[in-house]
């Protein structure tokens, strides 16, 4: 066995090349790195195409973690060639001095667990072996080029090139006739390139892309300085952005703009270039395939102007999946190369290429002669790169086994059974939407920051378990789901480009500022989700988040929302209003307003006398109000056919304890009385609120008891119960998602003022709860107050009331007015239906 290294780094890109940096230099570990290509660049050195470039604004699609690097370099187009890209990372590599740790033109082939020796035992294709205590993979996702589905290649008597293994010496088309086979991103590149220099060129198009403008130009000497010296203040937010470059956020959503106005603002982004069509036009785009067609359709047309021959035009129209479900695509002149006369489509989805043949192409219906054949048709992406290190974890486990399915991998950087083992960029990481640069530096930090514990702590293996892989595996796919990604089709996206590649969730599309947030919890925790020495540590909330809910938060996060905890009483009550505009709109109906008590009467059109729902708004009793409530009362009206009394109370801290308390039981004393008056009966009426209104609805149910004012019902959604309840879930959930016990415990203060705690504020300490209305609990499993909810549940059922507890999983405080964006929202609505219609049945029993 050769040498042994604290760590092996594979690859050479830019991944690699940060690794190498920060385990060697900043954490001081002995670092061996391997590079199959015959120099650092990664994707930069392989893909030496004509054209070939990146997409995301140079200024942004490099490294930012040295403030030298971004000062020193400058760029001299606005989006960067290959060549310049390469000289990039060359440079970024002897500065960092990083190339002595490598070994170039180095294959690794097999990496096997040595579980005994905890180790990693490496070998490579010169016959080599070494050991390592950890492995970073840094193989890249787009490394390993798709294998040709047509036979033939090998017999082609003219040049054959594969854009991504390019000849690093000049290939001259220049009078000859040159077929490329693909239209992805690179095909698309390569064509507008070659199509002045090849003599006739021929393009076989299978499905045709969605390619926006890049608008790349010059960057002047003056311009390249500035945008140099000025790095941060260009940068600035990029890690708060979705995609990680600082773009404009979009305008809502293009369901709701005229078709004029979406015409204005796809026109204005179109022409900016780049991504910005898709992450700055419209907020829908990617999640609604109704909204996914009003660009989809803008982009047609603008292919049509462009295209002069409408047939050729058409072809070159995608009608078979939404835009973005396959990587987009960017271009600069592609369209109007269709128009030069010497270059040809030829659509081979009605007549596939069958052979590559010692003159050329053969589809099913024709034969082409060619002196170039430019294969331009994709990656097996994420998963071969690193099948290709020949990994074999614990107890022999293969990865193509443990794959078989698909890719599986906790935050895309472990893969359960494979200890010590850290991915970079690898599969269900956010790489595939967000910038890899910035995308890798995170991966690299996260992992160098494992290391580091698990050398301080003297830890021999560090791996993700089975289960955190699970429910990362279920968030990814739960947020792809609610995407128009996996209506693509034949995506790399999907795993789908590659045939018998199983169809899967690939990456985290759940953007920058979300899988920061997650990965930062997850060390916060003490990385949550891993086993150290086999110790596992829980999952971290947020990985168990509901989909939509985490979509949810991480938009939150992008528009650069503070902990609750920070935030002044105005920024709360600021918050807590603009939840409405996450609320489903209520439908219309008749409303009354009531000056004293002050409250909404919401009736619904139909036959009475109408049963009767109190409803108390929620806001930590210190902001919320009838307006915030609106919404959800005209749809409980709606649903159960109940006229809904939306009630005010005084707030705090202007008003502390008990003038909620005494505001929400005269609201109920007087619908008592009263509702009759507006066609509800005072016999069928149901007490409910939400968050605080649920704790002042629980209240006012046993001061209702108390009085003799009879309820049908009472629906507590999430209460808080007690301010002293010492609980597992207010450990758990201290730090949120969203709400954090630190609020909580502000607003349990400013509504308390002070007072003594009694059962007027915390209903649980009442001496009694026999005869109390039947209760209706819902709870969130990612609620700091689930936990004395359902404890008070369990009280009411001891004390002989009738109760049901509904516990939602993957949900947070606060999310019942979020119904907008969280569908499962409208479970809890089922649910309260469902009560309701008991209510009134025990009651008509009675009656
Ligand atoms: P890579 O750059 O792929 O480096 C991985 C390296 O690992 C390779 O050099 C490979 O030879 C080596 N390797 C793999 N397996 C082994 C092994 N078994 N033994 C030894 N060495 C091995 N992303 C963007 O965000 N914006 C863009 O504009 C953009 N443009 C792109 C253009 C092209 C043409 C392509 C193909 C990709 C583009 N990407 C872009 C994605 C691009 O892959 C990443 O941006 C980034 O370069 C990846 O860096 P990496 O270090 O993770 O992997
Ligand atoms: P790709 O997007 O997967 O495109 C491959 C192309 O080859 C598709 O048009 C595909 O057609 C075609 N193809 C594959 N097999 C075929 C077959 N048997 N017959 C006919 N056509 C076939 O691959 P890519 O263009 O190399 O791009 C991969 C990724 O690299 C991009 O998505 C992007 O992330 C990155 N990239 C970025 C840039 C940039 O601008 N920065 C440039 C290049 C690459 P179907 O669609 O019908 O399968």
């Amino acid at each position: 066995m050769g040498s042994h290294y604290d760590v092996v780094v594979v690859g050479a890109g830019f991944a690699g090349l940060y690794a190498v940096h920060k385990m060697r230099d900043e954490l001081g570990l002995d670092v061996q790195a391997f590079e199959a290509a015959g120099g650092v660049g990664g994707t930069w050195w392989w893909n030496r195409y004509p054209g070939a470039r990146c997409d995301f604004e140079s200024i942004h699609y490099s490294y930012s973690f040295s403030e030298e690097i971004q000062r020193e370099w400058e760029w001299s187009e606005r989006f960067a060639g290959q060549p310049e890209i390469l000289a990039y990372l060359e440079w970024v590599a002897d500065k960092l001095d990083v190339r002595r740790a490598f070994r170039f033109n180095t294959r690794v082939t097999s990496t096997t667990w040595d579980d005994k020796a905890a180790r990693w035992i490496i070998c490579t294709d010169d016959g080599a072996t070494c050991t390592a205590r950890f492995v970073v993979s840094c193989v890249g996702g787009l490394s390993v080029a798709k294998e040709p589905e047509f036979p033939g290649s090998e017999t082609f008597r003219g040049e054959l090139y594969r854009t991504s293994s390019w000849p690093h010496e000049p290939v001259d088309l220049t009078g000859k006739r040159v077929a490329v086979i693909g239209t992805g991103s690179t095909g698309i590149q390569v064509i507008q390139e070659i199509a002045n220099e090849a003599a006739e060129l021929t393009v076989f198009q299978r499905t045709p892309n969605f390619a926006a403008p890049l608008g790349n130009e010059p960057v002047d000497l003056a311009q390249r300085r500035w945008n140099a010296e000025h790095h941060a203040e260009l940068r600035a937010g990029s890690r708060q952005h979705m995609i990680g470059v600082p773009y404009d956020p979009p305008s809502g959503p293009a369901l709701a703009a005229t078709p004029d106005e979406r015409r204005r603002i796809f026109d204005k982004y179109w022409d900016r270039g780049g991504f910005r069509l898709l992450v700055s036009t419209f907020s829908d785009v990617i999640f609604n395939q109704q909204a996914n067609e009003t660009i989809a359709e803008y982009i047609r047309e603008r292919i049509r102007e462009r295209v002069k021959d409408p047939a050729t035009a058409a072809l070159l129209c995608p009608t078979d999946h939404p835009y973005a479900s396959k990587r987009p695509p960017f271009e600069t002149g592609y369209y109007e190369a269709y128009n030069l006369p010497h270059v040809h489509l030829v659509d081979v989805r009605s007549a596939p290429i069958e052979a590559i043949t010692p003159t050329g192409v053969r589809t099913s219906s024709k034969s082409y002669e060619f002196d170039v054949i430019i294969l331009a048709t994709g990656f097996d992406v994420f998963t071969r790169p690193l099948l290709n290190l020949g990994l074999r974890g614990r107890d022999g486990l293969k990865l193509e086994d443990r794959w078989a399915n698909g890719p599986t991998s906790y935050l895309g950087v472990q893969i359960a059974g494979f200890p010590n083992l850290f991915v970079i960029n690898g599969p269900k990481s956010a790489v595939a939407l967000y910038n890899v640069p910035l995308a890798t530096e995170d991966n690299v930090n996260f992992v160098a920051a494992a290391l580091a514990r698990a050398i301080a702590d003297k830890t021999a293996t560090f791996e993700a378990t089975y289960e955190a892989e699970e429910a990362w595996g279920r968030l990814c796919e739960g947020i792809l789901n609610l995407t128009v990604i996996p209506h693509s089709k034949g995506s790399w996206y999907m795993g789908e480009n590659i045939p018998g590649k199983a169809r899967a969730a690939y990456f985290f599309a759940g953007g920058a500022p979300l899988y920061r947030a997650i990965c930062a919890e997850v060390a916060h925790v003490g990385y949550g989700g891993f086993a150290l020495d086999r110790v596992s540590a829980p999952i971290p909330p947020m990985v168990r988040l509901d989909p939509a809910a985490a979509l949810l938060l991480g938009s939150m996060l992008a528009r650069g929302m503070k902990p609750l905890d920070e935030l002044n009483l105005d920024e709360v009550r600021a918050v807590a209003e603009s939840l409405r505009e996450l609320q489903l709109p209520g439908p219309a109906m008749r409303v009354e307003t009531v000056e004293a008590p002050r409250a909404r009467i919401y009736i619904p059109d139909r036959a009475g006398p109408l049963p009767v729902i109190v409803f108390y708004h929620g806001g930590g009793w210190i902001s919320g109000s009838l307006d915030l409530a609106d919404a959800p009362c005209r749809r409980l009206a709606d649903e159960n056919g109940a006229m809904v009394v939306s009630a005010h109370y005084r707030l705090a801290p202007e008003h502390s304890f008990p003038a909620a308390t005494d505001d929400t039981f005269a609201a109920l004393s007087w619908v008592w009385k009263h509702v009759s008056a507006y066609g509800g009966d005072p016999g069928r009426i149901v007490i409910m609120g939400e968050s605080a209104g649920a704790n002042l609805a629980a209240v006012a149910a046993i001061r209702a008891r108390d009085a003799g004012i009879p309820l049908a019902g009472q629906v507590l959604i999430y209460p808080p119960i007690d301010p002293e309840a010492s609980t597992a879930s207010r450990t758990e959930f201290a730090d949120g998602p969203f709400f954090t016990r630190a609020i909580g415990e502000k607003m349990w203060g400013a509504y308390l003022g002070g007072a003594e705690l009694t059962e007027l504020a915390a209903p649980s300490r009442a001496s009694s709860l026999a005869g109390l209305a039947p209760a209706l609990v819902l709870t969130l499993e990612l609620d700091m107050s689930r936990d004395e909810a359902e404890d008070y549940a369990g009280a009411l059922a001891s004390a002989g009331v009738p109760v049901r507890l509904h516990r939602f999983d993957g949900l947070f405080h606060g999310v019942f007015n979020m119904s907008a964006f969280i569908p499962r929202v409208r479970e809890m609505y089922a649910s309260i239906g469902e009560f309701v219609a008991t209510c009134k049945e025990q009651i008509t029993e009675v009656a």
